[in-house]
């Protein structure tokens, strides 16, 4: 199943001063990019796809007698090949490379956390030292990190570095299952227990309608002025403001919304399931009224924030494949009717409920039957009632369903 890589990925982006003279760590700069330019180049005129052996080949040698590192030349070759790659598949140029940037590889340099320096290694054997100019605080959350990567940058007379970290996760153990169903203008999320009882149910409300009416509106004033547009100032600024109020009311939202589950998740140690966007596209669940790019892109950004909220908090991940969660009864497997306004019934079992508590409750369904081994049958949901208001709605126990918790186990691993 996808999304459960148990790495986390994060870079520590600074600006950096070097200890005594930067002219060696200048000229090695220089040198790495005019290196990667030379290799494009061949790369580009050869005008087939290389493998990572013959690029060796091709490179490896003439790189390290100019005076670089082992892993430096392998880092040039590569870096050099993706360059080509992408430019070719967005039918661009031949890139041409004018910053002054490199990639280096975790052999080649040395970070010491406690006196906030790195050590580089640099060709034909020269060294250099940089202090790290950023907060002690900053530095502290990647104690016990694994760094792999670094990239160094020339800019404006600055030297910038960025750090890769990556960190191993054990996912806790969960108790509870959290699934998370994304809509048009709301979040609905319902946490059950491993044997299917609802203990929260809660919904958000998202500003989509807001960032929907900005998008819509730029969209007009670009066909208006479809082919003028980026040429006539005040209209360009009026867009980017626009634009960029859009962005800010959707991150701003999706990073609430990310602290907020986690902060729930950690409360209930779930396990978090949210739908597979990547299934949705396919799936045309959310009908017409839908914009699917623009819904797809901020479903992703919220998704986003979830995710990395929740990992970060050592919590497991897991997407599901949404299809029919929104149309199929979640006690008999039958079709369902909408009743009324976002009301589904069962015409086969008679449930009824409101749309977005069956998709969360059938989504939960799908990763229990997928992590289950001996299956789950006829879960009996206690189901809040139809007009019943999803904030804070607690579970009826009556109805819980019959399922033995030794089945459930091979998912907590
Ligand atoms: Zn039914």
């Amino acid at each position: 199943m996808r999304g459960e890589e148990p790495v986390v990925v994060e870079a520590l982006k600074t600006r950096a001063l070097p200890e005594g003279s930067c002219d060696k760590l200048l000229e090695f700069l220089r040198l790495y990019r005019d290196a990667v330019q030379i290799v494009v180049d061949r790369i580009w005129s050869i005008n087939k796809k290389l493998s990572r052996r013959k690029l060796h080949r091709l490179f490896y040698s003439d790189l390290v007698s100019t005076g670089f590192r082992a892993h430096h030349a392998k880092e040039i070759y590569i870096y050099a090949n993706s360059l080509v790659d992408s430019a070719r598949s967005n039918g661009g140029r031949k890139p041409v490379l004018r910053r002054l940037s490199a990639r280096i590889d975790k052999y080649d340099y040395r970070l010491d956390l406690d006196n906030m320096t790195l050590t580089l290694k640099l060709h034909s054997d020269h060294e250099v030292k940089l202090k790290l100019v950023t907060s002690r605080d900053r530095v502290e959350k990647f104690r016990g990190w694994s760094n792999y990567e670094i990239v160094v940058k020339y800019e404006d007379g600055e030297f910038w570095v960025s750090v890769y970290f990556r960190r191993a996760i054990k996912p806790v153990k969960p108790r509870t299952v959290m699934a998370i169903d994304l809509n048009f203008d709301n979040i609905t999320l319902a946490i059950l227990t491993l044997d299917g009882r609802l203990v929260k149910l809660k919904r958000f409300k998202t500003p989509y309608r807001k960032i929907l009416t900005r998008r819509i509106w730029i969209e007009r004033i670009q066909k208006k002025y479809s082919s003028s547009w980026r040429f006539i100032r005040g209209v360009r600024r009026t867009i980017e403001r626009h634009g960029e109020r859009t962005r800010n009311i959707s991150w701003d939202y999706s990073h609430k919304v990310g602290d907020l589950v986690a902060e729930l998740a950690i409360r209930y140690r779930s396990a978090i399931i949210l739908e597979d966007l990547e299934k949705l596209r396919e799936n045309n669940k959310r009908g017409k009224r839908f914009n699917k790019k623009l819904g797809l892109w901020f479903y992703r950004r919220i998704q986003f924030c979830i995710e990395y909220e929740t990992r970060e908090r050592d919590l497991e991940v897991i997407k599901i494949n949404p299809k029919g969660t929104s149309s199929k009864c979640p006690r008999c497997g039958s079709k369902l009717i909408e009743n009324e306004n976002r009301v589904l019934r069962c015409r086969k079992c008679g449930f009824t409920g409101d749309r977005d508590v069956i998709a969360t409750i059938n989504l939960y369904k799908k990763y229990v039957s997928k992590h289950s081994r001996c299956g789950v049958s006829g879960v009996a949901l206690n189901a809040p009632k139809p007009n019943e208001n999803p904030s804070g709605v607690q579970g009826n126990r009556d109805e819980a369903m019959k399922n033995t918790p030794s089945c459930m186990n091979s998912y907590e691993s």
